[in-house]
């Protein structure tokens, strides 16, 4: 399948202050060197613990933030170099749905002008055009024609969450960032939520970058995994491998904590001392080195590993395979 976005040594790279009595400028590397594609109709997971460098992905990729290298590809044109019709177009195609419904939609907004909304301001659309589209994006989420000209506060958590969703699919996107969907929701509607984000790419070859925390959504809703750790990507591949088979340590060890606790997962939990290292002063050589159960040593310590090839799905940035 053809990628719908590529992305090339990624990075976005912040300057911060430090310091109460000598001040100190630092640079916080949020995210260094990514590389990924999603094609049609797939979903990638971005998955790793907090501060992995998840969030500055998805911001880059909706062109909220301006990178420090490398590019986004959208069809293969540089999103950084879009502008005026061009920029509105991708605005349109590539959409989000963050976690907390609430705070997307504006309290005093009728549902059915904040489900309009991207497509009036990135498309040229007279007000009957905009009617059948929100009527359409109603029916697609499962919400009555007739609840358009009701207010947020007339619904549950998982009705604005479908608002949301409505709103983010309006305008026909080919990709949707979906930033933990479910999070905030009750868990007895979480899986009607998850369910609906699947019946919805299969009907409109919707593509999803998914990040979620929740391991068991990854793994039901996800085609391929990217594992993230301190704004690098340690190893990515097919999402059935990456959960059978983790390569990197890191992997390994963030599979085995969310699993072991499963009593259909026949897994032991492997220990990861302590917590993600700050990204002001990041370890030298492998960034995980200090919490690895395989570190190798001096090689882990001193020296960054590369990407290896482990097959044309699959790659591992780890020295136990570059030896
Ligand atoms: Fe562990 Fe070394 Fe691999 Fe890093 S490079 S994950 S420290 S074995």
């Amino acid at each position: 399948k053809t990628p719908i976005l590529e992305v090339e040594n990624l990075s976005k790279h912040f300057e911060v202050q430090t310091g109460i009595f000598k001040r100190e400028t630092k640079i916080v590397k949020a995210a260094t060197d990514l590389n990924f594609h999603i094609s049609e109709g797939e979903t990638l997971a971005l998955v790793g613990e907090s501060g992995c460098g998840k969030t500055t992905t998805t911001r880059l990729l909706l062109k909220l933030q301006t990178p420090t290298a490398g590019r986004v590809l959208y069809d293969g044109q540089d999103i950084n170099t879009l502008n005026g019709q061009g920029l509105k177009t991708y605005r349109s195609k590539v959409q989000a749905v963050f976690q907390d419904p609430w705070s997307s939609i504006n309290p005093r907004v009728r549902i059915g002008d904040f489900i309009a909304e991207p497509l009036i301001v990135n498309e040229k659309v007279d007000s009957n055009e905009v009617d059948r589209r929100v009527n359409a994006a109603l029916d697609a989420v499962g919400l009555r024609r007739q609840d358009a000209r009701k207010f947020p506060h007339e619904f549950s958590g998982g009705q604005r969450q479908r608002i949301a969703i409505a709103s983010a699919i309006i305008t026909r996107p080919r990709l949707v960032i979906l930033d933990e969907p479910v999070s905030g929701l009750d868990v007895s509607i979480r899986s009607q939520i998850i369910n609906l984000f699947k019946d919805l790419q299969a009907e409109y070859a919707l593509s999803y970058i998914l990040v979620a925390h929740d391991l068991a959504t990854t793994r039901y809703l996800a085609d391929r995994v990217a594992v993230m750790y301190l704004g690098q990507m340690v190893e990515q591949g097919n999402t059935d491998d990456v959960f059978d088979a983790p390569a990197h340590p890191y992997t390994e060890a963030l599979l085995s904590a969310a699993l072991s606790a499963d009593p259909t997962e026949k897994r032991t939990e492997i220990p990861m001392t302590g917590e993600v290292p700050s990204p002001l002063n990041p370890p030298s050589g492998c960034a995980f080195h200090p919490r690895c159960h395989k570190c190798i040593g001096d090689i882990c310590k001193t020296q960054s590993p590369v990407p290896f090839l482990q097959d044309p799905n699959r790659t591992v940035s780890c020295h136990l395979y570059d030896q």
